[in-house]
């Protein structure tokens, strides 16, 4: 079992410290995680200890603990993207959108501003950013994949249709895409990405990794049992973890 989005330090509301790392790797080791990835938002850029994290993980051998980052990607800040991204030796990095041309479009107080729109043109301006980031050549994995959907406000036309194209630049640029369950606790009440797309994925050979996106220890694994399960009833065979910017497959059984 594999955890590779998790947040240190929440919405900037905990530390990195010592102590809070260790909070976290005991919980993976309660649930059996084998491996862990920390991956806080680049917005925290300044308040993050990433050697710290590898100095703590010393103390937890039995888990594989890998240091990634959750990167909002926007085209205007490609540069500096990149330049962060070299800056370290991260094992992966998830390439996220949750702002469309400045508007932060997960925030509760935007929910009205959805119901507002034409609903295929919000996926499909979503959409048209994660195929971007797809081909941006900045990122292992694409984070929470149809977190447009979070106010259960759904496209017209099928949502396979308006995703072909993200999916198929994720396809070949090889990049892997997480079953997020943390949808499960927004409005849409439902796993990122939604069933219908996590087989299509599957039918075109997308690999898949894992992640809860806890913002606190206890979250860390939630879930993700059940997710297994799902996916083995789909037919996935496995499942891809990271080790410096490489997947490493872990077998479903
Ligand atoms: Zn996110
Ligand atoms: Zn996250």
């Amino acid at each position: 079992m594999l955890d590779l989005h998790v947040h240190l330090l929440g919405h900037m509301d905990r530390l990195a410290t010592r102590e809070n790392i260790r909070e976290y790797l005991e919980q993976a080791r309660n649930r059996k995680i084998e491996q862990i990835g920390f991956a806080d938002h680049d917005q925290y850029w300044d308040q993050l200890n990433l050697p710290l994290i590898r100095e703590v993980a010393l103390e937890y051998p039995e888990i594989q603990v890998r240091v990634g980052l959750e990167v909002e990607y926007n085209v205007g800040r490609k540069q500096s993207i990149g330049e962060m991204i070299k800056s370290f030796e991260f094992d992966y990095i998830i390439g996220s959108v949750h702002e469309i041309g400045g508007w932060g479009f997960d925030y509760p107080s935007e929910e009205e501003t959805h119901y507002q729109q034409d609903s295929d043109e919000l996926y499909s301006r979503y959409f048209s950013l994660v195929e971007k980031a797809a081909c941006s050549g900045l990122f292992s994995i694409i984070g929470h994949y149809d977190l447009i959907k979070i106010f259960k406000v759904r496209p017209k036309t099928d949502v396979r249709i308006l995703a072909s194209r993200s999916l198929e630049a994720i396809k070949d640029n090889g990049l892997v895409v997480e079953i997020n369950t943390n949808g499960r606790y927004k409005p849409v009440q439902e796993f990122y990405p939604e069933i219908k797309l996590i087989e299509e994925m599957n039918k075109r050979g997308i690999p898949f990794t894992l992640g809860s996106d806890a913002h606190e220890a206890g979250v860390v694994g939630r879930d993700l049992g059940e997710v297994c399960q799902l996916l083995k009833s789909l037919g996935v065979k496995e499942l891809q973890g990271f080790k410096n910017k490489q997947q490493v497959p872990f077998k479903l059984f």
